[in-house]
């Protein structure tokens, strides 16, 4: 599960996600050219046991401005630019290439020139919808919707492996490995309905929400005028108020998280008893899932809940919140207007950024989520070099052989347990770079002035794609991101990572930098992914990637109670005066960067191989090795963008994911940290798990 950092949301098979990942992502930093630490970003009159995110940062924070159309700048959006300017390249390449008509090349080409047509786009307006929502305005009964509920289900959750647990639609499927039979795929749903980013937003009574709410209801009212809907106030207060009750049915990101609630096989005849209110025959007819058994039901009392809702609300409510819905889910390929409306909530008042990335850039998200292996295997080609996948590899096997040292080592874990994490450490697969084979556009049809099909087809084709996997057995060696994303994943259910091409790059990852400061940056980011497998929700898996209990209850009594611990130190931290940290929604990622970090620390203790490493700018090895870590995290982001990471991300801000290291005795050593400094903790107050 998990990804290194919040997860660009990537679906873009629908445009309420495009837009989301707009908003989602970091933005743009000048490259500092350094090889090693970064000293001039530092902040000297800060003391690293006071503040160890203002030490290592707090000069290039004071220094950095937030672009008008970025929600926040750092690390991770240096390299996504760097990906971004390689990727707009390699689109460049292949529009001159005249590359043949249905060739992966002539596709990129064509879905990239659909998308910045703006002309063609307003010479369109509204006539792309029109079909849609004559479909929609055509529903008479509850039947009917039910059957149109259905046909809107896509392929555009992932709870596990990108921890996206958002759809706007009222049900969102995945496709996966089976908790309870992890060989064959099988199709989990989860809760849906909502284009607020979580119920929180919906139900929270503070000053800030509920200012929010307002002018999101005045949007949605905007919305349907410039779609030439009649009575757009009262329409628009019917759909927020439906939004709101599904709200209150759904689960929070921490009970999504307890992968212990979440394993419900319903039977497809179950679905009518235990949540009546939706036509379920209808429902899994228009979805084209009737021959389908088997399902498991993410969030049951949700279920139960929106079915429920879907009997008591009236059917005129329904239809305008799926005709609501879909245009919202397609504003930024729909003229101007209403493109502009849209971001003017989701991105200017959502997200605090005033301004929308330039639209060759949005493009080629578009582009990199509908065709994103064909543009991974030109990526991949260009750019990563045998060589580079080598020296990755090879740090790789260091930081899993520190892991295996560790739990060899451990003293908490009985003798059983622990020959069970061993062997499910040695079945990890670890992919780097890019994945073994490639995924197959052939049968998905892009044209070149018809942006608005190409994004329906594509959601449709993915879908269509997910589901005739279902029943079949299982590659494990299948990726999960593309090579020009950049992050990390862990995939609980094949017991694999994945480190893709664009990550594996300074300054993570720098032949120039001494090996402090790699295994303090790409050192430690390898070690979290490696330490997903057995954080809160990782542990719970096998190494085949079956939901089965392999420890012995002592030894989950003590795991439980050194991660409460941690979700105690997590939950005390807090941002903003009305807004503290959930330690629980973020312990598996917290957990990851606690055991990553010790297990990089031993790695690079091993690579050192006992000498002593030399000072860099009057700094010790061990310094370096910490700083770089800070480093690794540096990130500015605007109030509204922090808020809603804090809200609604299973990661926990920058400036806390560096205050990993109090949990570290080598830091406290390296810096000195005394008592009374506020990182400081007693010895026996620091967490150890791993
Ligand atoms: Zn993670």
């Amino acid at each position: 599960m998990k990804s290194y950092s919040p997860v660009l949301r990537a679906s873009y098979l629908f445009l309420g996600c495009l837009l989301l990942a707009l908003i989602c992502s970091r933005a743009q930093r000048t490259e500092s050219g350094v090889h090693g630490i970064d000293i001039a970003a530092m902040d000297h009159s800060v003391k690293p046991g006071d503040n160890f995110f203002q030490y290592t940062n707090g000069t290039w924070l004071k220094h950095t401005e937030i672009p008008p159309d970025r929600p926040g700048v750092g690390v991770f959006s240096t390299l996504q630019d760097l990906s971004l300017k390689r990727t707009s390249a390699l689109i460049d390449e292949a529009a001159k290439s005249n590359a043949p008509a249905r060739s992966g090349k002539r596709k990129i080409a064509d879905l990239y020139h659909s998308y910045i047509d703006e002309a063609g786009i307003e010479g369109k307006g509204l006539e792309p919808l029109k079909p849609h929502l004559q479909a929609i305005a055509a529903i008479r009964d509850k039947k009917e919707l039910a059957h149109a509920i259905g046909e809107s289900l896509r392929a555009d959750v992932d709870p596990l492996n990108n921890t996206h647990f958002h759809t706007a639609n009222l049900f969102g499927l995945w496709v996966a490995p089976d908790f309870n039979a992890p060989e064959d795929y099988t199709a989990y749903l989860l809760q849906g309905g909502i284009q607020l980013p979580d119920r929180e937003y919906y139900l929270n009574q503070g000053e800030h929400m509920r200012k929010l709410r307002e002018q999101y209801q005045a949007h949605v009212a905007t919305m349907l005028k410039l779609a030439g809907f009649s009575d757009p106030d009262a329409r628009s207060a019917k759909i927020v108020e439906l939004e709101r009750a599904i709200a209150e049915k759904h689960w929070t990101l921490d009970a999504d998280q307890d992968i212990h609630k979440v394993n419900n096989p319903w039977k497809q005849s179950d679905f009518q008893v235990k949540a009546p209110g939706l036509d379920w025959n209808e429902f899994f007819l228009g979805a084209g899932l009737s021959g389908q058994a088997d399902f498991i039901v993410w969030q049951p009392s949700a279920f139960t809940g929106e079915a429920a809702l879907v009997a008591s609300t009236p059917l005129e409510t329904w239809k305008d919140w799926l005709s609501y819905h879909l245009i919202e889910d397609y504003a930024g390929v729909l003229p101007k207007t209403l493109a502009e409306q849209s971001y003017a909530f989701f991105g200017a008042i959502l997200s605090g950024t005033p301004q929308q990335r330039p639209r060759w850039q949005r493009a080629i998200f578009v582009v990199n989520g509908t065709l994103g292996d064909e543009v991974g295997k030109l990526y991949a080609a260009k750019y990563f070099p045998p060589e580079a996948k080598t020296r990755a590899q090879a740090m790789v096997a260091n930081i899993v052989a520190a892991f295996r040292k560790r739990l060899e080592t451990l003293t908490w874990m009985t003798p059983p347990t622990k020959a069970q994490a061993l062997d499910k450490l040695s079945k990890l697969y670890v992919g780097i770079g890019y994945p073994e084979t490639w995924r197959d556009y052939s049968g998905l049809e892009i044209r070149p002035d018809d942006i608005f099909g190409n994004l329906w087809r594509s959601g449709l084709f993915e879908y269509h794609w997910q589901t005739s996997r279902l029943g079949r057995p299982i590659d494990r060696h299948e990726w999960s991101m593309t090579p020009q994303t950049v992050n990390a994943v862990n995939l609980p259910l094949q017991n694999a990572l994945n480190f893709p091409a664009a990550i594996l790059e300074p300054p993570f990852f720098d032949a120039k930098a001494p090996d402090a400061v790699n295994y303090g940056a790409i050192g430690s980011i390898i070690g979290h992914e490696v330490s997903h497998t057995f954080d809160s929700e990782g542990s719970a898996f096998d190494a085949q990637g079956g939901l089965r209990n392999w420890w012995t209850s002592a030894d989950l009594e003590h795991f439980n109670r050194a991660t409460a611990k941690l979700a105690a130190q997590y939950d005390a931290y807090q941002p903003f005066p009305d807004l503290s940290l959930n330690g629980k929604q973020t312990l598996a990622e917290n957990i990851a960067d606690l055991g990553g970090l010790a297990a990089a620390y031993d790695g690079y203790q091993a690579a050192l191989g006992g000498k002593t490493a030399p000072v860099e700018h009057g700094f010790s090895g061990d310094q370096q090795f910490f700083i770089a870590y800070g480093q690794a995290h540096r990130s500015k982001m605007r109030e509204a963008a922090l808020r809603r990471q804090v809200m609604t991300d299973e990661h926990s801000p920058s400036e806390y994911r560096t205050a990993t290291v109090r949990n570290l005795d080598p830091w406290y050593s390296s810096f000195q940290v005394q008592p009374g400094e506020k990182l400081y903790l007693a010895p026996d107050e620091r967490v150890r798990i791993w």
